[in-house]
């Protein structure tokens, strides 16, 4: 399809007409948004909707979340029309840039999320048929904002520009039946366009609503009440995304959300096979399904519930879930491995927890140690371990994960199906990650090895022979991007830094094991060091951190009024702040991820090591031509093999020595003799900083006192920190450090979600 200037503009026009009653040049930013994104959708209507080879097994990828962000610059880009519609605006005297203002799709917390987003691009870039299925929240991750220091958090409401990527596929709805509820599905579908090939997967995300329209009728005579409940209840399974990222929350209403993703999932795609009169027995020959962490592992009894109702015995349907489902693990902290209570998931899917206990049976009845081997438990139904039992497939996320889960955390399993265990190590797309943020670099890139890298990354490594030449237009390029995120920041956050410092940058999930507090401590090190002149010449730099907090997770919160308390003390201090600037962004989403990625100098990958299942943000930086300054955790390691760990900044207790110090740990005796570290943790409760809700303190005892004291080795890890991030920050600017970061980045090639997807396909999904 080839969408010409002309074409696009009338096409724009004709919509403007009909929905807006408007013409281009009187139409609102809002009204082009939608015209343009509607003008490339109709474009696009045949590659999308027939593109489907019915002869082809497909994979369904079943998401709780799905962390898009903004659809319009990426689509355009992937279609090849970004320039075309800059063009296009132009004629009107508009500028793509208005829509900036457009909301992003948050309907995800993190790194789970925005993988699910970056997979979907790479299989439709790579030709792979992989279809999403997610839930279409009303609303996304909180909006985020700082009052005092503090997070508050307000309702995300994404659609306020109206959400003209995806369109309502009404013949498609199905029934959704819980114990004491019956609802509408409503599937919304988003095209995901692949990168100049022509190819357009789907991405399903179902709506709630009401079996029946609201009834007035009953409601005026009284019987009402009855009605609008049921009606507010369908409603309420969609409203809005839980907040929480790797850590679970008992809700009854997340098991809903999750029974309703996949039980109207798994009637799209049994709709789909039966049409095509097949066997249920040969189902994997058509459709597998891979399950993003424990979240969809209940679609495992909800097939084997509906091939029973087809006429299969359990053995058989047993038999097919085996082959058709595989499972990603994406951590090892046992509060975010789900657990249902048996009563309570029985009461709401009789004939689902009837599955469950199936299964469990059948586990019983293969002679092992049910001490080993269990699905439920104490009344309490463990979803990994279903998820493992009936999986074809279980995968980590990175080499060093994969490895502990098969040593440590899923030991008993990996016993029984050595097989089963394989790993994925994680990626992500470089259309998005390079082309699309950080356009000079990429065009850098081209003009010395062509454009084949875009779908092939490890060309990167071609580049190599020319990082003498291209190094200082590289510097220029990180210094200009530098200045734009400056200029954003000081509108945005009210913050000056200087676009010369050294952009020291943390920007991911707050979280006690990534260890925030560990940078945020660094900085009260060199801060005092400073003032008090036993830090000479500190090279100035500017630590820049975004993070939303669950609104649960009271530490979390806690550590980010202290790093806005450091932000306030260190730039309103004349002397510290000519070389030292703090700012916490609010509101970090894919979006800000975008801008900030492209303008880092270091990047800040500090997670205890054994915690970071993989960790995809550190990806991103590298294909931006970043140095890391991390812990041998997750892809860090993989990172470090790839680029030489010469040319990263490796501190801190391996996986190993972490595990062996957490048996004798006493952060207290560390703290005591250390006077500069005690003086920094110290400011949690001396009046450096003013903080009425007393969670400084909270945070003050978390650290040195408590049932488990400093559970991440903040202050074990703390010299080895300082130290090697001072020798880092003194070694900027220098040719050999921008050779660094080039090294990383020709290094980056394994990290593409492209090479991700195919080792899914090729192992686990085993499309050719
Ligand atoms: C990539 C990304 C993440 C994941 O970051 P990690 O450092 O891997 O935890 C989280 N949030 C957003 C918005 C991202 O783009």
């Amino acid at each position: 399809m080839n969408l010409d200037d002309k074409r696009l503009y009338e096409s724009m026009e004709n919509i403007l007409r009909a929905d807006f009653a408007c013409d281009p040049a009187s139409a609102e930013p809002r009204e082009l948004y939608n015209a343009l994104s509607k003008a490339v959708m109709s474009a696009f209507y045949h590659e999308w909707k027939n593109g489907r080879d019915a002869q082809k097994k497909r994979c369904a990828y079943f998401s709780a979340e799905f962390l898009m962000g903004r659809s319009i610059f990426a689509n355009l880009l992937n279609l090849g029309y970004y320039d075309a519609a800059k063009r296009v605006l132009a004629l009107v005297g508009k500028d793509l840039n208005d829509f900036e203002e457009v909301e992003d799709a948050a309907l995800g917390n993190g790194g789970l999320g925005r993988l699910a987003a970056c997979y979907l691009e790479s299989a439709a870039t790579m030709g792979i048929p992989l279809d999403g299925y997610g839930i279409r929240y009303r609303y996304g991750l909180f909006r985020q904002t700082f009052v005092d220091g503090y997070q508050h958090e307000e309702g995300d409401d994404w659609l306020k520009w109206g959400d003209p990527w995806s369109v309502r596929c009404d013949r498609d709805a199905v029934i959704v039946e819980f114990a004491d509820q019956k609802v509408k599905a409503v599937p919304y579908d988003m095209p995901v366009f692949g990168y100049r090939n022509g190819v357009v997967n789907n991405l399903r995300l179902w709506s709630s609503e009401p079996v029946q329209e609201f009834d007035f009728t009953a409601f005026n005579d009284m019987k009402g009440d009855r009605t609008a409940l049921e009606n507010f209840n369908a409603t309420k399974i969609c409203d809005v995304l839980y907040p929480n990222d790797n850590t679970m929350m008992g809700k009854i209403l997340r098991l809903r959300q999750q029974y309703f993703l996949v039980s109207a999932s798994l009637q799209d795609v049994v709709r789909k096979y039966k049409a095509q009169g097949k066997k249920w027995k040969d189902l994997d020959k058509s459709y597998c399904f891979q399950l993003n962490d424990t979240h969809p592992v209940i679609a495992i009894p909800e097939l084997l519930r509906l091939l029973r109702k087809e006429g299969m015995d359990f053995e058989e349907a047993f038999a097919v879930c085996a082959k058709v489902f595989n499972f990603t693990n994406h951590t090892i902290m046992a509060e975010a491995l789900e657990k249902w209570d048996a009563l309570a998931l029985s009461d709401l899917l009789p004939e689902v927890y009837e599955e469950i206990v199936a299964c469990q049976h059948r586990l019983e009845s293969e002679g092992l140690d049910p001490d080993k081997y269990y699905i439920i438990r104490d009344n309490v139904i463990h979803m990994a371990n279903l998820a493992i039992y009936v999986s074809a497939k279980v995968n980590g996320v990175a080499e060093i994960h994969t490895n502990i889960l098969k040593r440590d955390v899923f030991k008993n399993w990996y016993e029984l199906y050595p097989k089963k265990f394989v790993n994925v190590t994680n990626g992500i797309t470089p259309r998005r990650w390079l082309l699309l943020n950080n356009p000079a670099l990429a065009a850098l890139i081209d003009s010395k090895i062509g454009t084949q890298w875009h779908t092939d990354l490890s060309l990167l490594a071609g580049l190599k022979p020319f990082i003498g030449e291209i190094l200082p237009d590289f510097k220029r390029i990180k210094g200009e991007n530098k200045a734009k995120l400056a200029a954003y920041i000081r509108e945005h956050e009210g913050v000056e830094i200087p676009p010369e410092f050294i952009f020291d940058v943390q920007v991911k999930r707050l979280h006690e094991y990534k260890r925030q507090m560990l940078n945020a401590l660094s900085i009260l090190y060199f801060y005092f060091g400073v003032k008090e002149g036993s830090i000479k010449d500190f090279p100035p730099t500017a630590f820049i951190f975004g993070a939303k907090a669950a609104p649960g997770y009271y530490n979390a919160k806690a550590i980010i009024k202290f790093i806005n308390e450091i932000a306030k003390l260190v730039n309103s201090d004349p002397e510290a702040s000519k070389v030292m600037r703090v700012v916490f962004v609010q509101n970090y989403n894919v979006s800000y991820a975008e801008k900030i990625v492209c303008a880092a100098d270091v990047s800040e990958q500090i997670s205890m090591a054994g915690m970071e299942a993989s960790g995809t943000g550190n990806m991103k930086f590298m294909l931006n031509g970043t140095v890391t300054l991390g812990t041998l955790d997750g892809a860090n390691v993989e990172i470090c093999e790839e680029a030489g760990i010469e040319n990263n900044y490796i501190f801190g207790a391996t996986v190993e020595k972490a595990e062996a110090i957490k048996r004798f740990y006493c952060p207290r005796e560390i703290v005591e003799q250390d006077p500069a570290l005690k003086r920094a943790v110290e400011t949690l409760v001396d009046g450096t900083f003013s903080d009425e809700t007393g969670m400084l303190e909270k945070l003050h005892e978390s650290l040195l006192s408590g049932h488990e004291p400093d559970r991440y080795l903040v202050c074990f890890d703390f010299r080895s920190y300082i130290e090697t991030k001072e020798r880092l920050l003194r070694s900027f600017g220098t040719d050999e450090y921008y050779e660094k970061c080039l090294l990383n980045l020709c290094a980056a090639g394994k990290f593409s979600a492209d090479r991700s997807v195919m080792d899914y396909a090729r192992h686990i999904w085993k499309i050719k």
